[in-house]
Formats: C-alpha cells, structure tokens, sequence
C-alpha cells in the first residue's frame, strides 16, 4: 500500500487512483528564462522519484511537467516583469530563443540526473487558446471582472478558496503580499493582463478582451486538464507554490468543472544554503554543469539529495556533497566487484524486497530506501547474481544507474604509465617518499593508484 503526505488534508493516506492501474502526474516545472539551479532540481529529483515509486508499485504513469514560457512575473503575483520578456531585454534576444535555450539546457540537466522525461513537456506559448477557453468559461460562470490591467478571478465567489494553504490560518498574508489597486479582494489573480501598450511587449496575443497575456496560474489548470483531464490522481510542486499558485489553480479550476481538480497535492521542501532558500533570483548557488566542474559527478547530488525526505529542507553544502560523492562512488565500486563474485549464497531475494517496498511506500522514505540498498551490498550471505538482479530491481526507484556499474577499464596513457612503473620501482627500492610523490603525480594526471593482493590498480579519479 503506498502511502503519501497529502498537503490538502495534511495527513499520510494511501494512494487510490481515479482509474484502476493508472496514475496521472502534474509537476510544476521550470520558468525557462534562465539555468536551473540545484534547488529547482531538487524539485524535479522529487517528482521524478514519486513517478518510479508509481511504476515500481504497477501503476502506468502519465507525468506532464509545464515548461512555463510567458506570464510568471517577478512576484509569484500580478506584479513585476515578466521574466521572460525581462531575460530577452537583458541577452539582447528573443524571448522564444531564450526559451529555447533553457529549455534544452534543463533537458540535459535533468537526463545527467536520471530524471525520466516526462510524457508530455507542454509549453504556456503553445496553449493560449486553451488559456483563452478557460478564461471564457469562468466569465460566463461569472468568476471574472475587468480592471484596469486584466481579468481578475474574484476569489470571493469561490467557496473554498485557500483550502491547500489554510489561508484563513496563518498560511498567507495576503495583505502584505499585495496591493489592492483596483481589485475587489487581496487574493484576486489575474487570468488575463493586458499590454500596457500593443506593441511594446514581444510576447502578446489577442484576446475577446483586448491584447495581452495569460496570467501564470492559467496555463497549469488549462495544460494539466488538456492532458490528465478535468480531474487527476497528483499534482506536485515546490512548497512556496501552496499558498499562490497550487491555491489559485484550485480556485479557477474547480470554479470552471465544479469538480474535485487534484486528488492528491505533494510539496517538495526547499534546498537550503546556510539557511536561506536557494533562488534564482539571489544568483541560485549552482548548476548541475557547475558541480561537474568541481569534480562532483551529477549522481552524486542525486545520491544527497536521496538521503533527505523530500518533505524536509535540505541543507546543502559542498561538505554534504562530499561525503554524497564518497559514498556514491563506494557504491559503484562495490556494484563493481559484486558483478565479478562467484560464491554461492541464499536468495534474500523476498525479505530484502519487503524492506524496500516498505520504505518506499511510506510516503516516499528513500534515505531507508538507501539503507536497504546498502545491507543488500554488504550482505555476503546473498547469492551474487540474485543480489545483482535486486539491486537493479531496486534502482528503478532510486535511479543511481546500477546497471552501468562495472568494472572500469580505464585507459591509462603512455607518460602515466611511465610514471607508474618509476613508483613501482621506487617502492622496490623501498624510496617511500619518491614513491608518495610520484602517485601524486600520477594524481594530478587524473588517476588513482590503489595497492591491491592483485597489485597496482589505476582508476580514474
Ligand atoms: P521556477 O523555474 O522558478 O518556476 O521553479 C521551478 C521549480 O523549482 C518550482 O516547483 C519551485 O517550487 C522549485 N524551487 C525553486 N527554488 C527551490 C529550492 N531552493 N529548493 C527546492 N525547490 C525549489
Ligand atoms: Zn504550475
């Protein structure tokens, strides 16, 4: 029985899908005006995570994420610039080049980490008419009223508004988040904004009411239910959606079906940096290609981020990140060598599984989930190649790329192998120091010498 942290009841309940064997996923995804940051991709680290629990318990998965292109202004609000048309001015390009060129960044980001690409990737500039539609739709409901700069949602008619956040508790202080202008109430949002002046914005479109764009919060209810339908299984997204935007596609889509929209709500937790929340907006610490550059393969933050429940911040730091490499690196190491044992052994195959399975079904427990993984390795009573199976078996989940943990063959070129025999010699000459000084030259080279019963082993660094 799966079981995950539902934000709209604040409890754990087990999963139950609106269609027997099938689960439809919504994430929120990334507004492509400019590199992810490891923050962002925690985010999708945990939606991608929730997707391979899905299909490792049966279900078929349809997991859309939105590419958000237009409309997400400086404030998760209705004030600011747009980010897009902001990003344009300032690389002096087009807003769609800009887009484009994020857009295929993240897509290598997230496959070095893994991440499954979704089913569908729909971006807001390709949906406008489904945008319009849905604006329409709650005109006629009366749910909208004009102001000076766009169509507004009068949250006032809507019964339950701020149910996700608990607005009415502490959840939002929309007051101070806000001005009025001329809106009726604090958590109005715009569904439509008009240019300040047809022309002088890139991005704009026709509408019944006048040039303009979608406000951000429209394209996730127009391009969730085009694709899952007008009611789906979960929806997920960072914590700081809850209060604006997971609040407002509630309210414009309920308004419109007069159906329950979203069965299930799960937030991510931040990615923290000496306790403040990594933002794109503060410079957004590092990039996945970044840390490659450190030295830090892209699995190993996969592997750090696995080891904090998704519902907890995560304190980074390049310390974290180590100790994430050094045991990641263990792994694949010790994957390695179990591929070449031949020794007999027991199936553990069923008890080791149930661990798994019970971890991961309660609420997504993958730091247990690694634990799991680890007693399988050290356990030198499992049968090896059984063991093998598990461990592959069990990385449909945790997605660290067990399969491709083999032996290296590294090639070793001429002038490393030369220094390598000058240590060689040495140690025979017992010159200890000249010894340490030539493996380190063999280090700075890219190599790691280890001294096995075998003899000298070369790995890469
Ligand atoms: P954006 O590209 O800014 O629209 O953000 C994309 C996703 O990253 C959203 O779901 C955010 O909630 C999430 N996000 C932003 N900052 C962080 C962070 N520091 N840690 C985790 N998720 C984040
Ligand atoms: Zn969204």
């Amino acid at each position: 029985m799966l079981k995950l942290y539902n934000t709209l009841t604040r409890k754990k309940e087990v999963f139950k899908p609106i269609e027997k064997g099938k689960a439809g996923i919504y994430s929120c995804g990334p507004t492509v005006y400019w590199y992810q940051h490891i923050g962002n991709l925690r985010s999708y680290l945990f939606s991608d995570s929730l997707r391979r629990i899905l299909a490792y318990n049966g279900f078929k998965v349809k997991h859309v994420m939105n590419v958000t292109d237009v409309g997400h202004l400086t404030s998760d609000s209705d004030t600011g610039e747009d980010k897009m048309e902001l990003a344009a001015k300032k690389e002096g390009k087009k807003a769609g080049e800009i887009a484009n060129f994020y857009f295929e960044v993240f897509k290598k980001d997230i496959g070095k980490l893994n991440i499954i690409s979704p089913w569908k990737f729909p971006k807001a500039t390709e949906h406008i008419k489904e945008q319009i539609e849905l604006v329409k739709k709650l005109e006629r409901k009366k749910y909208t009223y004009e102001t000076f700069d766009g169509i507004y949602f009068d949250s006032s008619k809507f019964k339950n508004y701020g149910k996700l956040a608990k607005l009415n508790l502490k959840g939002l202080k929309a007051g101070k988040r806000v001005s009025i202008r001329d809106k009726k109430n604090k958590t109005d949002f715009a569904l439509w904004k008009f240019s300040a002046k047809p022309g002088e914005r890139e991005q704009e479109w026709n509408s019944p009411w006048g040039i303009g764009f979608p406000g951000w919060h429209l394209e996730c209810s127009a391009m969730s239910m085009k694709y899952l339908g007008n009611r789906f299984d979960i929806h997920t997204g960072g914590e700081d959606h809850i209060p604006i935007h997971h609040t407002n596609e509630i309210a414009q889509s309920e308004a419109v079906t007069g159906k329950k929209f979203v069965n299930y709500w799960l937030h991510g937790a931040f990615l923290m940096h000496k306790e403040k929340k990594v933002s794109k907006s503060k410079g957004g610490l590092y990039t996945i290609s970044e840390l490659e550059k450190l030295g830090y393969p892209a699995l190993s933050f996969r592997y750090l981020c696995l080891l904090t429940n998704y519902r907890k911040s995560l304190n980074f730091s390049l310390e974290n990140l180590d100790s994430a490499k050094n045991a990641y690196i263990r792994l694949k190491r010790r994957v390695a060598d179990i591929r070449k044992q031949r020794h007999k052994g027991n199936d553990l195959t069923n008890q080791y599984s149930k661990m798994f399975l019970d971890a991961v079904n309660d609420d997504m427990n993958l730091s247990k989930a690694v634990d799991v993984l680890w007693k399988v390795v050290d356990d030198f009573d499992f049968e090896p190649r059984k063991k093998i199976k598990l461990l592959e078996r069990f990385d449909e989940v945790l997605g660290l790329g067990v399969k491709d943990m083999k032996e290296e063959h590294v090639k070793v070129p001429a002038e490393v192998r030369k220094l390598i025999r000058a240590r060689e010699q040495a140690r025979r000459n017992k010159m200890w120091v000249e010894a340490d000084i030539l493996r380190q030259r063999v280090r700075e080279k890219g190599f790691i010498l280890e001294d096995t019963e075998e003899g000298v082993k070369v790995r890469k660094l």
